[in-house]
């Protein structure tokens, strides 16, 4: 049977469905209610699960999941009346409401420590603060360490740069104390001569050198 049917959504609605960081899944839930709705010139509309299943290829538990996401994330809106078997779905059209989930909130976090740790190797010249061994700013990346192992401590003086094999000597309770006396004498000095511009000043050299060879 031929369908003639054509889905119209507003070009601001569309250009946002674009934009929106959706996962392929939750895409595809979507979509199918969009056809199910605005395929048929309504704003809502009963749908059985095992139609969401048949239309998607997923299994019923993942619908049941993607359908949750995208009410959390206010794409869709979800309401079932007490006599009915089935859920009723509806295409949430006012794009501005959506709201986006942690993961993005993760993801932007993510780059922002990515800017973070490639200003922490630039300062410290992509050489291990610990062996002194120099990387390569264009090849593999050294690993920027939390002095305080607190991955949300972001400030400059708890940042170092450190080969892979230091950085994994650098989580025990030890090279922490070590370390971070070592931070504050640094700060100290670079206090003394930038008073302003502590955390501008480039180490130039390695602020522990192995002594054992
Ligand atoms: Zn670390
Ligand atoms: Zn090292």
């Amino acid at each position: 049977m031929l369908d003639n049917r054509h889905i119209r959504i507003d070009y601001p609605v569309w250009n946002a469905l674009t934009r929106f960081p959706l996962s392929n899944r939750e895409m595809s839930c979507l979509m199918y209610i969009i056809s199910e709705t605005l395929g048929y010139n309504k704003s809502k509309v009963e749908i059985p699960l095992k139609s969401f299943v048949c239309s998607t290829g997923m299994s019923k538990d993942n619908v049941c999941k993607m359908i949750r996401k995208l009410t959390t994330q206010r794409i869709i809106f979800v309401s079932k009346k007490a006599n009915r078997t089935h859920s009723t779905y509806k295409f949430n059209t006012t794009w501005p409401s959506w709201k986006t989930l942690l993961r993005q909130k993760a993801a932007l976090q993510s780059k922002i420590m990515y800017e973070i740790k490639a200003k922490i190797r630039q300062r410290d010249n992509h050489t291990c603060m610990l062996c002194g061994i120099v990387g390569n700013p264009l090849g593999h990346l050294f690993h920027v360490h939390h002095i305080d192992f607190n991955q949300t401590n972001n400030k400059n003086d708890n940042l170092i740069t450190v080969c892979k094999k230091c950085h994994a000597k650098s989580h025990t309770v030890a090279m922490k104390e070590k370390l971070s006396k070592m931070i504050i004498s640094i700060n100290k000095k670079a206090n003394e001569l930038f008073p302003n511009e502590s955390f501008l000043v480039k180490r130039k050299k390695p602020i522990l050198v192995k002594r054992n060879k």
